[in-house]
C-alpha cells in the first residue's frame, strides 16, 4: 500500500517535471528569481496579482525533477488565492516537507506528492525554491533569492 502510494507520488512528480503546468514567462507582471546553489536549480516566478489575488502564477527556468515539479505544482495551487492565503500554504507546505520522516502528511492536496522530500533534507530546498520566490514575487522585490 505504502509502496502504490510512494509510486503514484513518483509518478505526478515526473508528470509536472516532463510537463511543467504554467511554464511561461509573464510580461507587466511581479518576478523574482529563486537560485539554489546546492543543486543548481534556477527558477523565475511571474505572478499578476490584483486587488490582492493572483490571478496568473507561472514559471521559468532549469533545475531538478523536485524543483520543476514543485514549482508547477505551486503555481496550481496559488492561483485564485490571495496573496496571504498563498504565504499560509507555504508556510504548512514547508512544515510538511521539513517534518520528521514519521510524522504524519498533512492533505495539501496534490503538494501532498512532494513530502517524500523530508527524507532527503538536502532535496528540501529543491522543493521549496518557488515557494520563496513567489513570496519574493508576491513583496514585488526583484532581487534573486537564494536558498543560502
Ligand atoms: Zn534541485
Amino acid at each position: 500500500m505504502m509502496s502504490d502510494l510512494q509510486e503514484l507520488y513518483q509518478e505526478v512528480i515526473l508528470d509536472h517535471n516532463r510537463r511543467p503546468r504554467n511554464f511561461r514567462a509573464l510580461d507587466d507582471a511581479r518576478k523574482a528569481e529563486g537560485y539554489n546553489p546546492l543543486c543548481g536549480d534556477r527558477l523565475t516566478v511571474y505572478l499578476r496579482v490584483d486587488d490582492g489575488v493572483i490571478k496568473e502564477a507561472t514559471f521559468q527556468g532549469s533545475g531538478c525533477a523536485i524543483s520543476k515539479a514543485s514549482a508547477s505544482l505551486m503555481t496550481e495551487s496559488v492561483k485564485g488565492k490571495t496573496v496571504a492565503e498563498a504565504e499560509a500554504l507555504f508556510e504548512r507546505f514547508h512544515r510538511t516537507v521539513t517534518a520528521s520522516p514519521d510524522a504524519p502528511v498533512e492533505d495539501l492536496g496534490k503538494l501532498s506528492v512532494l513530502a517524500g522530500v523530508r527524507q532527503f533534507p538536502v532535496r528540501v530546498k529543491c522543493a521549496t525554491l518557488a515557494w520563496y520566490a513567489l513570496r519574493a514575487a508576491a513583496e514585488a522585490r526583484g532581487d534573486v533569492v537564494s536558498t543560502e
